[in-house]
């Protein structure tokens, strides 16, 4: 476990204890810190029931999107005397909101720091899959330059079912409007913005799962929507379709999408994100034997590309991410409205 101070400069200050630090954001966070005047002191271990208590003489804990906040954990941290719970973070599945709200325990995230981030990953991984990018370029680097089973299809004119038009959905909604695609959606609260892109219309669920060429997902994981992509609606999908998972890992279930792969139903898979992620992704596993037999098949398919949950991984995502978080502490700190609390009520795009 390695520690890392920051000068205090100016303005209230918080003891913050961020945990799950990674090489990537620990620069951006002092350099975004030298606008405020918090202490941050850096844990590479996950916040779980076990670390929690790192975190005693923090009036705050920083997390991040794995970090395992059940009750047990917020528990711990209360005990601590730990009265903020900063997520470096939107998605916030991971937190016992009951718990945090009964322990008087405040939780803030960030809920906008680059939709565009995520949405052109969606992209990345379409493109990839499609003009089979991960395998010419494996090929070229061993001198074979054939284009046998390189074959993609033209994006242009297909059909594309996004399902979720909050920040994310929308922006990607755009983005494949402007490739000539027909876009079509399904969201529980549609967004009216999204009535001036021109081939998009919003349609019930069935529709988009028998009509669309690639489905995206782009809604957050809830209990109603773990595993909607399951052996039903794998079957309802086109031969052949495209699904591309940037948002929570459980909403599909893997071993359902792993059988319509091996039949050639599902035409090819782009997942940045895998509902056991957590304790594998963001580390370095390469000297070990992987002990996930799902993830592994999954790794094992031509037409399944993997990232390891990358999809935010942008400079201004990071730096948004940075600033967000340790303004949330000075207005908690300050006694300001936290304009960014997340509560068991926050369900949908707000
Ligand atoms: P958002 O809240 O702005 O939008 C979510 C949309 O989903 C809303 O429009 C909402 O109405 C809709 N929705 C909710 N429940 C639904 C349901 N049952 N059926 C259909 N639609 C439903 O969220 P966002 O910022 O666009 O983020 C979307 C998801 O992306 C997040 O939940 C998060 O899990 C994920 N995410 C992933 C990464 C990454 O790096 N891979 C980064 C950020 C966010």
């Amino acid at each position: 476990m390695r520690e890392a101070r920051t000068k205090s400069w100016r303005g209230p200050k918080v003891r913050i204890a961020v945990f799950d630090t990674h090489a990537f954001e620990r620069d951006v966070l002092i350099n975004a810190n030298r606008q405020f005047s918090h202490e941050l002191v850096f844990f590479d271990s996950r916040l779980t029931s076990e670390t929690a208590e790192l975190a005693k003489g923090f009036s705050a804990a920083c997390s991040f999107v794995n970090d395992r906040l059940n009750s047990a954990c917020l528990e711990k941290l209360h005990h601590q005397n730990v009265k903020l719970l900063a997520l470096r973070s939107a998605g916030f599945n991971h937190v016992d909101l009951a718990t945090a709200s009964r322990l008087g325990l405040k939780v803030v995230r960030v809920p906008h720091y680059s939709p565009h981030a995520v949405a052109e990953h969606a992209v990345a991984l379409i493109l990839s899959l499609n003009r089979k990018i991960h395998r010419a370029y494996q090929r070229v680097r061993e001198m074979n330059f054939s284009l046998d089973g390189l074959v993609g299809f033209d994006l242009n004119g297909k059909t594309i079912g996004v399902i979720g038009t909050g920040q994310i959905g929308s922006v990607f909604v755009r983005i494949m409007a402007g490739f000539g695609c027909k876009v079509i959606a399904y969201d529980i609260a549609p967004n009216p913005e999204l009535s001036q892109v021109s081939n998009f219309r919003y349609v019930d669920l069935e529709t988009l799962y028998r009509q669309a060429d690639v489905v995206s997902l782009h809604l957050p994981l809830r209990p109603e929507t773990q595993h909607m992509i399951d052996e039903k609606s794998l079957a309802m999908m086109k031969a052949g379709v495209m699904l591309i998972n940037t948002s929570r890992g459980a909403l599909i279930d893997s071993k359902a999408l792993i059988q319509s792969l091996k039949s050639g139903h599902i035409g090819s898979a782009g997942l940045d994100v895998y509902e056991e992620e957590e304790k594998i992704f963001f580390r370095d596993l390469s000297a070990q034997v992987m002990q996930d037999d799902i993830l592994a098949r999954l790794l094992t398919f031509p037409n399944v590309i993997v990232t390891a949950h990358q999809a935010f991984l942008t400079n201004e995502a990071l730096q948004n991410i940075a600033q967000t978080t340790l303004q949330n502490a000075a207005d908690f700190e300050a006694g300001r409205p936290l304009e960014n609390e997340v509560c068991e009520k926050i369900h949908t795009r707000n």
